[in-house]
């Protein structure tokens, strides 16, 4: 699949499924805007990107905000001169039943994961419509769809990503732009580092491929959405969990 010619912008980009996403573009020919809460962050993998021939872009951004979503859409155009690929990916958890959650960690939650997409996705809007093609592509969680007992902040994050991207694909449906969410399962990255030892071997068990996914794992559907053959594909959402929950 070739997706040379074309800019994209990644955030949370700096590590895990966020990093192999901008690689797994970046190979297929995309330039590359890779978003970290702190620049120096993504230095690593724009590196990476830029040594194997390709290009790309740090950008320091708190996804939680709106101005510094337009100023990161801003800079992606300036340097690349479009943008065409939106990934999403940026999350946070903040896990606790919620007797004990705080405010501020629902909050967070909230403000991250999904009022960060739709930062990002109202930044893109008008540059993708002007140009009439264009591709979002949003991080969601097979907990979005199932829900999650101590992942109340999470799962209602993620469920409403889902919201956000059906919505989005019939505003832009017409103007050659689509909007799609992936929900992986739990993929080997530092957020489920801490998973317990028994929730981990109960994983295992259940999901019919037997392992836990990969950061390239999700990277192949996002690159399989973002590509011209997904064109008719919008609205969805497309489960990476290896069969979990079957
Ligand atoms: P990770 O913790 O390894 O990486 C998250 C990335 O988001 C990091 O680069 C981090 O710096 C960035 N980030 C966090 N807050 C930010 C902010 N305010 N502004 C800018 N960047 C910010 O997580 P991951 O496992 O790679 O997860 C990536 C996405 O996939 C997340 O949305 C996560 O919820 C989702 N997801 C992960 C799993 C899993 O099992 N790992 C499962 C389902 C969904």
């Amino acid at each position: 699949m070739s997706l040379t010619g074309k800019a994209a912008l990644v955030t949370g980009a700096s590590r895990g499924i966020g990093r192999a996403i901008a690689l797994g573009l970046a190979e297929a020919g995309c330039a590359v805007a890779c978003i970290a809460s702190r620049k120096e962050n993504a230095a690593d993998v724009v590196s990476e990107i830029t040594a194997g021939g390709g290009k790309a872009l740090a950008i320091g951004a708190d996804v939680g905000s709106l101005a510094a979503a337009e100023e990161a859409v801003s800079r992606c155009i300036a340097e690349f001169g479009s943008l065409d690929v939106l990934v999403n990916n940026a999350g946070i958890a903040r896990d606790q039943l919620i007797l004990r959650m705080t405010e501020e960690e629902w909050d967070q939650v909230i403000t991250t994961n999904l009022k960060g997409a739709w930062n990002f996705a109202k930044a893109a809007a008008k540059p993708m419509m002007k140009a009439r093609w264009g591709r979002i592509i949003n991080l969601s969680s097979i907990v979005g769809l199932s829900g999650q007992a101590g992942q109340t902040n999470y799962a209602a994050a993620k469920a409403g990503l889902i919201g956000l991207t059906m919505s989005l694909a019939k505003e832009f449906g017409s103007r050659g732009i689509t909007c799609n969410a992936v929900a992986p399962g739990f993929i080997e990255t530092d957020m489920t580092q801490g998973l317990p030892n028994e929730m981990r071997e109960q994983i295992l068990k259940s999901a019919p491929v037997g392992r836990l996914g990969t950061p390239e794992d999700v990277a192949a559907a996002v690159l399989f959405l973002a590509g011209e053959g997904a064109s008719y594909i919008t609205g969805q959402v497309l489960v990476v969990d290896g069969g979990l929950t079957l």
